[in-house]
Formats: structure tokens, sequence, C-alpha cells
């Protein structure tokens, strides 16, 4: 084979990102970029959750919806699947129309579950279902906020909750606090919050971590496992909480019984 050719991404890294299945939870602003992202690198296997359907309110940030989707009330996963279709017909999509956890039996084989879901409660049930199948699960979520000089700040994180490796509670994403709470700024950017741009960036970065996992094209000692974005200073990094977590272990996923069909209770 001519060695020109071969990708950055590794031997025979086409037919092996063609023979991945992802999941993607929540089909908003940033579900639709990363869809978007995954679907030019040729992901073979899509799981799409999300049941509602497009609205007015969305166009400014539902990367792949048009006026006629909303004029149509046509559903999220409707519209991402065409998207992804219109890239390569050939991918196998899987639609959930209903809460995840109702048909979590799709989710089971996924090489990687993403969560674009608003509340932290959300996140935490699909880190526990993530960790009981081994499967890595990677969360991205954003905040505008109210400054006291009158302007506004946005900022958001990328985190992934890798099978043996630190949770969300570990890393300090997901606190007590904020599962009593549900604390979400993201209101204070309005009724119809145009953050399409800093929703791309939370997806790509999101979408650079899974890539890393699949595919070799660089070494690293330690997994990236959280990423801040500061929209404000247009600045990526990595969690300032990094150098203190060094060594530890996780003492939350540890346990054999951890792994398998968890329960849920759902509330409509
Ligand atoms: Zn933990």
């Amino acid at each position: 084979m001519d060695q020109s050719r071969q990708s950055f991404l590794g031997k025979n890294s086409p037919q092996i990102i063609a023979s991945l299945r992802v999941a993607i939870v929540g089909l908003g602003g940033g579900g639709s970029h990363i869809a978007q992202q995954l679907a030019h690198v040729g992901i073979g296997n899509f799981v799409l959750v999300d049941f509602d359907h497009v609205e007015d309110s969305n166009l400014n940030r539902l990367v792949g919806a048009t006026a006629k989707d909303v004029n149509k009330a046509r559903l999220k996963v409707d519209i991402i699947a065409r998207q992804i279709k219109a890239v390569n017909p050939a991918m196998k999509i899987t639609k959930i129309t209903k809460p995840w956890q109702e048909d979590a039996e799709h989710l089971r084989d996924c090489h990687a579950i993403f969560g674009c879901v608003d509340s932290f409660s959300c996140r935490r049930d699909l880190e526990v279902f993530a960790r009981r199948y081994l499967i890595p699960y990677i969360d991205i979520g954003m905040d505008v906020h109210p400054l006291p000089s009158g302007e506004f700040s946005i900022s958001g994180q990328t985190v992934m909750s890798l099978p043996g490796e630190l949770c969300l509670k570990c890393l300090g994403f997901l606190t007590d606090d904020l599962l009593a709470l549900e604390a979400q700024n993201y209101r204070a950017a309005g009724g119809k919050p145009q953050v399409v741009w800093p929703n791309g960036v939370l997806a790509s970065m999101a979408v650079g971590l899974f890539m890393q996992l699949y595919t070799p094209w660089h070494y690293s000692e330690r997994p990236t496992l959280y990423l801040e974005y500061d929209g404000n200073e247009s600045e990526v990094k990595l969690t300032p909480r990094w150098p203190y977590l060094e060594g530890k272990r996780c003492p939350h996923f540890n346990q054999i019984e951890d792994v398998g069909d968890p329960f849920f209770e759902h509330k409509e």
C-alpha cells in the first residue's frame, strides 16, 4: 500500500472507524455538532436519542435543522439522521424517541456514549450506565453567566469518564450540591440562546477525546479527562484540578457488583 495514502489515524483506520458504534443522548445544539463531525469522520453505527421535535427557537443552534423542519415539527432524531445519511447513506442508525432509560439495551454495545443533556442527574445516570457496561462516557456542557459589569461570560467543559479511571464526581464535575440544586445558569443566555459557536468548540473537544481512544495518532501517559473552555478568553485548557488528581483512584465505581443492568426510577 502506498504509505503516503495512509491516514494519520493509523493503519486500516477507515475500517476501524466504520466498525464503531456511538450513542448520542440529547440532540440539541451540542449533540447536533457531534453527530455531524462523527458522520464526516466515518463512524458506521449511530444510536440517536431524543424525544423532542425541532422548534423555531432551536434554529439558531441546531446544526442541520431548517425552517421547513420547524413547519413540519420534525423530530430531532430524524433531522440528525438525515444529516448523517447525507454524508454516507450506508451508515446504520438506530433512533430512540423516548427517555434513553426505556430503551437502554441499544446503548449497551456502544464504543462511546456522548451525553449532551441539561440535567446533572441525567448525566449521573448516563455515567452509571456507561460504567456498568465499561463504555467511555463523554459529556459536554456550557453555561452563560451574567457578570456584575452587565456583560456575560461563556464557559463550558468536556469531561470524559473512562472505566477504571476517575469518575465525574472524582473529577469535581458532579457534586452532591449540584445534583441537589440542579443549578443551570444557561437561561441567562435568553430564551433563544445563540450558542452555536461555543457548542462547536465543546463538540470538537469531545470528538477529539473520542478519536484519541480509538485511533493511535499519538500516545499520552494519562488520558485527558477534563477540558475547560473559556469563551471570553477563547481558551481551552486542562482543568486546574488536574495536577491534584494524579495518583487518585475512584472509590465510586470499583465494586464488581456495579457491573450489569442498573435500575432506574423514571418519573414522567
Ligand atoms: Zn469516582
